[in-house]
């Protein structure tokens, strides 16, 4: 894919990667007047969450599950501002939680939810309420974290017109999802703690024990909030997004990585990329974790850069490892629903011992050749035991990975008797298959844990005009997350 233009060297913006961040971003500069250039790697946009075609199977590189769509949801006010429409349509059900005991459709309406753990209703209904704050406050874009008197001043205008109900909110600022479950004496309650813990997994990228209670309300209440189906893949949505730019004469370079960003220490000077070219702008923004910015940054060491922003030893983040199958359908027939959150029988939340497995819609016949699904399973893991699997040479790499997915195709098999017989077609990708189709050092992915939030990086860096866009930066993960972060800075620069 390509635009076809000429890329003008000296744009007002120059942006690294066509992720969701960097085509959010780009869009927005481009429609306040600004000239921006993105320049992209790959042969196509999404990063994580873009979609690709392999043996006669649409799969998704990632992200499976659209949210943020609904009304007042950073999806939507983004669609506003651009004019966009989205090729999505409501889900009936967002995913259905299963384990051993448990088979819960998680929708808008949380009767089920209540049902399967009937002593959660009071914490639920706090969770709901502490939602419901940050959505409405979020309709303006918080201006979080903040970044001077003027964001601590809007902040207190925001929380002063949402009072009473803003004022439920300092009492969590630093409280855990487990001490709230500890309040309402849940903490105990094996099921619902796995629960929640394999939720946060996915929307937090922590579990209860360190999930911060506000960041952990809101992400468990995307069900609540309704998810969406994206027509013709995920990558529609950075499909949308392309054209939003272009439309608006912005230029998108595909196949162009960039090799280095030079600085003096106190400003990008210039960029070059691998095909030998060189591009001077006003402002760069990266649509790269931290550590990824860091490999391509080229002056003198910026420690904070280096430092404070990079992800914490303690709780460094995650790699997943996916699962791309080509399925006979009739393994599916007993079921409406198109994605699943499957819990094994052992406590091993993460590498392959819970799974995310998303199916194509049974009518999309560009995903699948007829009477077949096109299914992407993911799982959580641990980003260095690859590294160093493929440092200890490839035959280990290779055992770990076909080790994986007889792990995961045995517990999918579980929920979905026939399923291993049913596979016509398989692929499956490590975080250095991250690493290598979306520049993510180690293949990390998925954004920092939110375990604060005021420990969140924002978008500027200790470079005055370079700054960072993407699932690195607060709110985190997800296409919804992404969106919210790339209109914040939107609103920085354009300010
Ligand atoms: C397995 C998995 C499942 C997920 N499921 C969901 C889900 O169901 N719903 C949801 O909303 N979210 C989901 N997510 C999260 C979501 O996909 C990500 O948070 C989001 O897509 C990240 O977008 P980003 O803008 O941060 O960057 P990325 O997607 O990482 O994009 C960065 C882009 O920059 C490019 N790039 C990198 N280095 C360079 C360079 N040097 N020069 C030029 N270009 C470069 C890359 O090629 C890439 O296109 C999932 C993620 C994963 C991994």
């Amino acid at each position: 894919m390509n635009t076809g233009k000429a890329h003008s060297n000296r744009p007002d913006v120059l942006v690294i990667g066509a992720g969701i961040g960097g085509l959010t971003i780009a869009a927005l500069l481009c429609n306040a007047g600004h000239s921006v250039t993105i320049l992209e790697a790959q042969s196509r946009p999404g990063g994580c969450a873009a979609s690709f075609y392999h043996s006669g199977y649409r799969f998704e590189a990632g992200a499976t599950v659209g949210c943020g769509f609904h009304h007042g949801g950073p999806l939507d006010i983004l669609s506003k501002r651009l004019g966009l429409t989205w090729p999505v349509e409501p889900a009936a059900v967002s995913w259905e939680y299963r384990d051993k005991v448990h088979r819960i459709p998680l929708t808008r309406d949380r009767s089920a939810l209540h049902a399967a753990f009937p002593r959660s209703v009071s914490f639920l209904q706090e969770q709901e309420r502490l939602a419901d704050v940050i959505w409405r406050m979020s309709h303006n874009v918080l201006p979080w974290p903040t970044r001077g008197l003027g964001d601590l001043l809007t902040c207190a205008k925001i929380f002063a017109s949402s009072i009473p109900d803003s004022l439920l909110l300092p009492h969590f600022f630093r409280a855990t999802v487990h001490t709230r479950l500890k309040a309402h004496g849940l903490h105990d309650d094996r099921d619902f703690v796995r629960f929640l813990d394999s939720e946060l997994l996915i929307t937090a990228q922590t579990t209860s024990c360190k999930a911060n209670a506000i960041y952990g309300a809101v992400a468990l209440d995307l069900p609540r909030k309704g998810t969406y189906h994206v027509k013709g893949g995920v990558g529609m949505v950075s499909d949308t997004l392309c054209e939003a730019v272009k439309s608006r004469r912005g230029l998108i370079s595909f196949r162009n990585r960039v090799r280095k960003i030079h600085h003096d220490g106190k400003r990008a000077t210039h960029i070059e990329t691998e095909n030998g070219q060189r591009f001077k702008a006003r402002a760069v923004i990266a649509n790269l974790t931290h550590e990824s910015l860091d490999e391509v940054l080229e002056g003198p060491r910026i420690p904070a850069l280096s430092r404070s922003r990079h992800l914490s030893p303690n709780e460094p983040g995650h790699g997943a490892f996916i699962l791309h199958l080509g399925v006979k359908d009739r393994v599916f027939r007993e079921t409406q629903c198109l994605h699943f959150h499957l819990l094994g029988d052992g406590h091993e939340l993460t590498e392959g011992g819970r799974i995310f497995l998303s199916l194509s819609h049974p009518e999309d016949r560009d995903a699948a050749p007829p009477e077949t699904r096109s299914v992407t399973i993911s799982t959580h893991t641990d980003p260095l035991t690859w590294r160093r699997a493929i440092e200890s040479g490839r035959t280990h790499y290779k055992f770990l990975k076909t080790a994986l997915t007889e792990k995961i195709i045995d517990l999918a098999s579980l929920h979905f008797p026939g399923l291993r017989e049913g596979i016509l077609y398989q692929t499956a990708g490590t975080p250095l298959t991250y690493e290598r189709y979306t520049g993510r050092r180690l293949g990390y992915v998925g954004g920092r844990p939110q375990t604060s939030l005021f420990q969140s990086p924002g978008p500027e860096t200790s470079i005055e005009n370079l700054y960072i866009v993407g699932d690195s930066i607060f709110p985190g993960q997800s296409i919804a997350g992404v969106v919210t972060g790339a209109m914040r800075l939107a609103r920085i620069l354009i300010e």
